[in-house]
């Protein structure tokens, strides 16, 4: 086995000459002229003149190598109670048909279409036949609610979309094409036609003219076959929506070549994995994890995936490790909220079931912390592997690679930089941190190919986002908006959010976006939201609210504040502390203290008062938890 050090280095050293190497070993209709083009950096591009698609690399290939009786997709839905396994040339028929309703309605490469569908096989063929044709998709998570759905159609400029009539959640249907209809009557810009999976999970009627069926109009299409379209390796694959610090959504946008070479070459260097491997992400489509790892990765690799509707403890707390040890699942990617989660229930839920065929557990998407990352270890005896990437980077930043010489684990880290990324730990005018102390996560440019490009339709936001911070002080850097340490031994150590951005289950959220929607009710004056500490879920919201004179502090004010949250971003952004409180905390200049307002939740003392970031004197600090009756401040 190779080792981390001689690979990492190379892939840094010599991007060129390493990144050349790996994109031979996937189908171009036409090689590039360069490997890379930084000319017009930050707007980086890689494998300029080459041409490729997406579809025909994670499909086409393989059935044309004699690959196509090997399954791709393994269905398994406890919320259906149903399975199904599509071999690679199913999945190949599936998206030329769809490919062939898309292209019948209008769609042409560039265009945008929205996918809203749970985790239903028909959501991996409606995203394959989007880049087999070259339209862009834009997957919204089924569970995000019908203002931010109307949001990202306006803001992709989507005017096809595909849904389901409905999701399942612990058996309780959800009335997905109705968030559908009311999201398209909300947008400011018009959706044309909209493509209905029937599951039989929630009556609906079409709408005239607007509305197609699902089955009706593959069946009309029958046994086609639709070229797959040379793209541009630079041409958009995808838009996805991502939190960030102000109230509007980011659409991350995706490339095609660099995005197919760099999870491609993930899949055997950081996932270790096999050509007989078979592979399991537990995320959900509408993330980026579910992109990268349930849709392209294995499939381009030519594995098969998981794709798993449910939950982890529905109908029994041992469902998942039933599926793994049916499907002989070798790589299982999920989420430390998960495994805190699964945690709960006796051992005895894991054991009975034959794991032999599992090699690693990947975790990603919030900080592991050590008592769950012992647990997995011990409980699972598997290598557990923490790894830390983000919507932006589309593939792993941090992690260990079971690919190479595997690093020793120092629990609570994800280790060192993935092949491809030059992090480093900066200070506010952008010098390196000494090792050992904390500073801002930050990437030197140019990233790696699978890095988002820019936001749609929004060059300006991405420099504004991404690159601006440390340019003030002459440094060019890609800032990660994470708070880190680097250790002695080059070992990254993630302290959380720079920003205002917080993370609940694995899932980002802009407290910004949060309290624009809570200061939206009519008897809110001032609002301020943050992260607290959660048992399972890592980090919870808590939302602080002055209310307007007059109105009064009752539980119908507060079911209906969680109701519009619920309604306006989705469940997930149900706050755990929703408390009125006459005042905020703030600094002399204005600032709300929000360190103040999380002691008080957490009830925890404030330590150094005299490193409150916000710039707040001690006795101002004193005086807002005197008044809103939060714990005593230890220190000074
Ligand atoms: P998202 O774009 O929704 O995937 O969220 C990315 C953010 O999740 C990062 O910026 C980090 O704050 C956090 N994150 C992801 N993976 C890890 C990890 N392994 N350890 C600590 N934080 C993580």
């Amino acid at each position: 086995m190779r080792t981390y050090d001689e690979v990492y280095r190379k892939s840094v050293e010599e991007p060129e000459a390493f990144w050349g190497a790996e994109a031979e070993r996937l189908h171009w209709f036409k090689r590039w002229d360069r490997v890379l083009d930084d000319s017009k950096a930050p707007f980086t591009r890689w494998y300029p003149g080459g041409k490729t698609n997406l579809c025909y690399n994670a499909l086409d290939r393989h059935v044309l190598a004699g690959r196509g009786d090997r399954p791709a997709v393994l269905w398994e839905s406890p919320e259906a109670g149903g399975s199904r396994i599509l071999t690679f040339r199913e999945l190949y028929g599936e998206v030329n048909r769809f490919s062939a309703v898309l292209q019948g309605l209008g769609v042409n490469k560039g265009d945008r279409v929205l996918v809203y569908l749970p985790m239903v096989p028909e959501a991996l063929t409606a995203v394959l036949a989007c880049v087999r044709i070259g339209a862009v998709h834009s997957v919204v998570f089924a569970g995000f609610s019908v203002e931010s759905l109307a949001h990202r159609i306006e803001d992709s400029g989507s005017r096809v979309v595909v849904c389901a009539d409905g999701g399942l959640r612990k058996g309780k249907p959800i009335d997905l094409k109705g968030i559908v209809d009311r999201a398209i009557a909300q947008a400011q810009t018009r959706v044309e036609r909209v493509i209905v999976l029937d599951r039989g999970v929630v009556p609906w009627a079409p709408v005239p003219g607007r509305d197609v069926r699902w089955d009706e109009a593959m069946a009309k299409v029958g046994d086609v076959e639709v070229p797959a379209l040379p793209l541009d390796a630079a041409d958009p694959s995808y838009i996805l929506y991502t939190s960030g610090t102000t109230g509007k959504p980011k659409g991350v946008v995706r490339d095609t070549g660099g995005y197919m070479v760099a999870l491609h070459t993930s899949m055997d260097l950081v996932y270790g994995c096999t050509p007989d491997d078979v592979y399991w992400s537990t995320s959900d489509i509408g993330w980026v994890v579910g992109h990268s790892y349930i849709i392209y990765g294995p499939l381009l690799y030519g594995i098969p995936t998981l794709v798993y509707e449910g939950t982890p403890d529905s109908p029994h707390p041992g469902i998942w490790w039933e599926t793994i040890a049916k499907h002989r699942v070798s790589v299982l990617f999920s989420a430390p909220t998960a495994m805190r989660m699964l945690r709960k229930f006796p051992a005895s839920w894991i054991e009975g079931h034959d794991l032999s065929s599992l090699r690693h557990v990947f975790l990603a998407g919030e900080p592991l912390d050590e008592p769950t990352y012992t647990w997995a270890s011990e409980t699972l005896k598997k290598p557990v592997i923490d790894h830390y990437w983000q919507t932006e980077s589309g593939w792993p930043m941090i992690t260990n690679h079971m690919g190479l010489r595997p690093l020793p684990v120092k629990p609570g880290s994800p280790t060192r930089e993935a092949i491809g990324w030059k992090l480093d730990v900066v200070d506010e005018r952008g010098e390196p941190v000494p090792r050992g102390q904390r500073g801002y996560l930050v990437a030197h440019p140019p990233l790696p190919p699978g890095a988002l490009q820019t936001l749609w339709g929004d060059d300006e936001r991405f420099v504004e986002s991404y690159w601006k911070y440390f340019a003030r002080h002459g440094k060019r850097f890609y800032f990660s908006g994470d708070y880190a340490i680097k250790d002695e031994d080059g070992y990254y150590w993630l302290l959380g959010r720079a920003d205002e951005v917080i993370n609940v289950a694995g899932h980002r959220m802009g407290t910004r976006e949060v309290e624009e929607v809570i200061s939206g009710h009519p008897g809110v004056a001032e609002v301020s939201a943050i992260g607290v500490d959660d048992e399972i879920k890592g980090q919870a919201i808590a939302a602080f609210v002055v209310l307007k004179k007059d109105v009064h502090d009752t539980p119908e004010l507060h079911g209906e504040i969680v109701r519009l949250i619920r309604d306006s971003i989705g469940p997930i952004a149900t706050p755990k502390v929703l408390r009125v409180v006459p005042r905020l905390p703030k600094t002399r200049s204005g600032k709300v203290m929000r360190r103040v307002l999380r002691a008080i939740c957490e009830e925890k003392a404030l330590g150094d008062l005299s490193t409150i970031e916000d710039g707040a004197s001690v006795d101002e600090v004193r005086r807002a938890l005197d008044e809103l009756g939060g714990s005593a401040p230890a220190g000074r």
